[in-house]
C-alpha cells in the first residue's frame, strides 16, 4: 500500500466503492490484498474499451486526430479473451470514433490519464485527515474552446440503457462519489472545475451464435432448420458485422454524453460520506475483521470473492483462484500525461 505523504494512505474511488459494496470485500481486496486471478468478461470489456479510448484521446492531444482510430485499435489488438470479444471491442471503438470525432474538435485536450492526490478534508473543520489522502486518475482534462472552461471527462461502459435523459443511469450520478472526488482532484491540479463530461458507451448485448447441438436440431419439410437453429457457428467476422450494424442503426443507444455539474453542497456531502467511510475502514482494519454483506454477493454478477466467502475459506487456501498483490492501487501506476 503506497503511503506517499507522512504515512497517509491513498483513498481511491475504487476503494471507497469496494467498502460501500461490502466491508468484507474491501478487507480482502485492500487490507489482505487478494485479487481474483481471472477477470470477469464485463470488467475485461470495460478495461479494453478504456484502453482504446485513452489511445484515441492521446492522438487528439498530439494534434493527430486522423490517427486516433488506428491508435485505439492498435492499443487493444490481441488483448481480448477471444476473437468475438475482440470484434465487439473494436466495433465499439469504431462507433465511438464515428460518433464523437466531430465533437472532439471543440475541446483542447489538457491531459490524458492525469493522476492527482489531494487532502481528505473533514467537512466540519476543513482540517486534513492525518490518515488518508484522496487519490485517483482523471481520464481526461479538457478545455472547451468556446468559453475556456475546464471539464473533467470520465469514460464509462455499461450494459444499462442510457439513451433516455431521464434514465436511472443519469439520475444516480447526482450522488456519484467519483464525480465529486475528481472535481476535487482537478482543483488540486490547479483547474477550476464545476462540470464533468460523462462519456458513456453501451456494451453490446449481442452474443455470438453457435451451432445447435445435433441432437436438438429440428428440420422443416423443405430440409431447412427451424428458425433460431444453426448448423454452424457464426464466424467472428459475421458477428462483427452484426455488432457493427446494430451500432450503425442506433448510435444514440450506444454512445451518450452528459455534463454533470457539482455544487459546493454536493462536494461537502461527498466529503462527509468519504470521511465517515474512511473512519469505518480504519476501525475494520484495527479489528482485523469486516462484516460480510450477502446482499451484494450477486448484485453485479457474482462477486470475485464468492468462492472464498461461500465456503468460509481464506483466499490463501484457493491459490488457483486468488493471488496476493503488492500495490493495492495498480490503476494509479504507469501514467503518462
Ligand atoms: S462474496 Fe459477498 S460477502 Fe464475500 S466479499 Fe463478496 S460481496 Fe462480500
Amino acid at each position: 500500500m503506497r503511503q506517499p505523504d507522512g504515512g497517509r494512505v491513498l483513498l481511491t474511488q475504487s476503494r471507497l466503492r469496494a467498502y460501500r459494496e461490502c466491508p468484507r470485500l474491501h478487507h480482502l481486496k485492500y487490507i489482505e490484498r487478494w485479487r481474483a486471478v481471472r477477470e470477469s468478461e464485463a470488467l475485461r470489456f470495460g478495461t479494453l474499451v478504456h484502453r482504446g479510448l485513452e489511445a484515441w484521446w492521446r492522438a487528439w492531444r498530439r494534434g493527430e486526430p486522423a490517427l486516433a482510430l488506428g491508435d485505439a485499435l492498435a492499443a487493444v489488438a490481441g488483448r481480448a479473451g477471444d476473437a468475438y470479444e475482440q470484434a465487439k471491442v473494436e466495433e465499439v471503438l469504431r462507433g465511438y470514433d464515428t460518433a464523437w470525432a466531430v465533437d472532439a474538435v471543440q475541446y483542447e485536450v489538457l491531459g490524458v490519464e492525469v493522476p492527482f492526490e489531494a487532502p481528505l478534508l473533514n467537512p466540519e473543520t476543513w482540517r486534513s485527515s492525518a490518515t488518508w489522502r484522496l487519490a485517483g486518475k482523471v481520464d481526461l482534462l479538457l478545455r472547451r474552446r468556446l468559453d475556456g472552461r475546464v471539464l473533467v471527462c470520465e469514460h464509462k461502459t455499461t450494459s444499462e440503457a442510457m439513451d433516455d435523459p431521464a434514465a436511472a443511469y443519469w439520475a444516480r450520478l447526482q450522488m456519484d462519489a467519483q464525480i465529486s472526488a475528481y472535481v476535487i482532484g482537478a482543483e488540486s491540479l490547479g483547474h477550476e472545475v464545476t462540470d464533468t463530461l460523462y462519456d458513456v458507451a453501451l456494451r453490446p448485448g449481442l452474443r455470438p451464435l453457435f451451432a445447435t447441438p445435433p441432437e436438438n436440431r429440428k428440420y422443416r419439410k423443405d430440409g431447412g432448420l427451424y428458425a433460431g437453429q444453426r448448423e454452424a457457428d457464426e464466424t467472428p467476422d459475421e458477428y462483427r458485422t452484426r455488432v457493427r450494424s446494430s451500432i450503425e442503426e442506433s448510435p444514440a443507444r450506444y454512445f451518450q454524453r452528459r455534463l454533470i455539474p457539482r455544487t459546493e453542497s454536493q462536494i461537502r456531502d461527498f466529503l462527509s460520506d468519504a470521511w465517515q467511510q474512511a473512519a469505518a475502514m480504519r476501525l475494520s482494519e484495527r479489528m482485523g475483521h469486516a462484516p460480510r454483506n450477502p446482499d451484494a454477493c450477486h448484485r453485479f454478477g457474482q462477486c470475485a470473492y464468492w468462492e472464498a466467502c461461500s465456503t468460509g475459506s481464506s483466499p490463501a487456501a484457493l491459490p488457483s483462484l486468488y493471488g496476493q498483490i503488492q500495490d493495492v492501487n495498480p490503476e494509479l501506476q504507469a501514467q503518462e500525461v
